[in-house]
């Protein structure tokens, strides 16, 4: 038997990059925060623990999103402080960008008229802004916003440890996704005796859907196929399809992953309509398997196991293409387990 290792959580291998943002932050005072588009967990989770230290810290600060987060987050504290524009008015000294690739998928404009910072865990960073601190091999954006407060000498609220919290456990794909590591538990045990309580996050986050949600994702799962080797399933919806089912497009958060649930399937496609034929497609994938690679031969990007990007083309052909170059993701991997 090996001897117990330390259960002090690992610092940063990016120690320089962390410090000279934590050295910047404390010395402004009006800071602006940002993500990509159609906010997700870690978006929300990652902005909302460091506005809250932020202000912890004495600082004025404004949450600017172009777009709403979803629903079943409204309830978490500061949700509703988020301003929703497309352009980032007034007068303030930094930006902050929280998981987002590249500046223009914040949707928001004028985040770059003051010292911009990109803080981001996305494969591709484009590397925009002043200071930038890349780390693909964080699970969460939130694990680096974790470090960060912590460099800034914050202590732990619950409303910081919450959102942490929730960054890491719906990026994670509730702790199912590549990139979890020992540090990933020793945080969340962390924010368990800030005072989150994981059975309510997970409830608010997975079980607070309407009855419409729940209708769609029966009428997009039961139109549901399956490639011929049985291990990609293709899912398709368009706007008939959700006004019959009674649901909306931001109804679907989370429907991609419930095909993987089958032991046979590796990967998932969903392709969304959105006007003639243009579709914004998501995928998803197990292990080993690169859908990253297989979004950027269409133009768009993401992570090893989640990825998108948008289309144009006829469905069967589109359907078609994206089943042969995941076969190829398939096949290619570097070893079954
Ligand atoms: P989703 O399927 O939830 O829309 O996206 C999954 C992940 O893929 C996102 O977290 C993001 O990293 C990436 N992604 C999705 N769409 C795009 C896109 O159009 N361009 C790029 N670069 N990445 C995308
Ligand atoms: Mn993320």
């Amino acid at each position: 038997m090996q001897a117990p290792t330390s259960t002090q959580i690992q610092t940063s291998s990016h120690a320089p990059e962390l410090q000279r943002i934590t050295d910047a932050i404390l010395a402004r005072h009006r800071f602006v925060l940002s993500s990509h588009a159609r906010p997700d967990g870690d978006s929300i989770g990652s902005q909302l623990a460091l506005a809250f230290a932020l202000i912890a810290l004495g600082k004025s600060v404004v949450v600017v999103n172009k777009d709403p987060a979803p629903s079943p987050l409204q309830v978490f504290p500061g949700v509703a402080d988020i301003v929703i524009a497309d352009r980032a008015d007034g007068d303030f000294d930094a930006a902050i960008i929280l998981e987002c690739g590249d500046l223009d998928r914040t949707g928001v404009t004028g985040l770059d008229r003051a010292l911009l910072i990109n803080i981001d865990h996305h494969p591709g960073n484009s590397g925009y802004g002043q200071l930038t601190w890349f780390d693909p091999n964080a699970a969460a954006c939130g694990e680096m916003v974790y470090e960060l407060v912590r460099a800034l000498g914050v202590v732990l609220t619950v409303e910081i440890a919450t959102h942490i919290y929730l960054a890491i456990l719906t990026d994670t794909g509730a702790f199912h996704y590549s990139n979890i590591t020992p540090k990933t538990f020793d945080i969340c045990r962390e924010m368990l005796e800030a005072g989150v309580d994981p059975v309510r996050v997970a409830r608010d986050v997975y079980d607070s859907n309407n009855m419409g949600r729940l209708k769609l994702f029966g009428a997009v799962l039961s139109a549901m196929q399956i490639d011929r080797s049985g291990r990609i399933a293709i899912v398709y919806l368009d706007h008939k399809m959700a006004r019959e089912a009674g649901g909306t497009y931001e109804d679907t958060e989370g429907l991609i992953n419930l095909p993987l649930t089958v032991k046979e399937i590796e990967a998932v496609v969903f392709f969304k309509q959105i006007e003639g034929d243009d579709y914004r497609v998501s995928m998803r994938s197990k292990g080993d398997i690169d859908i990253g690679v297989v979004a950027k031969e269409f133009g768009g990007g993401g992570h090893k196991n989640a990825a998108g990007c948008t289309v144009s083309g006829p469905i069967d052909a589109l359907q078609k293409q994206f089943v042969e170059k995941i076969e190829q993701a398939i096949d290619g991997r570097p070893a079954d387990r």
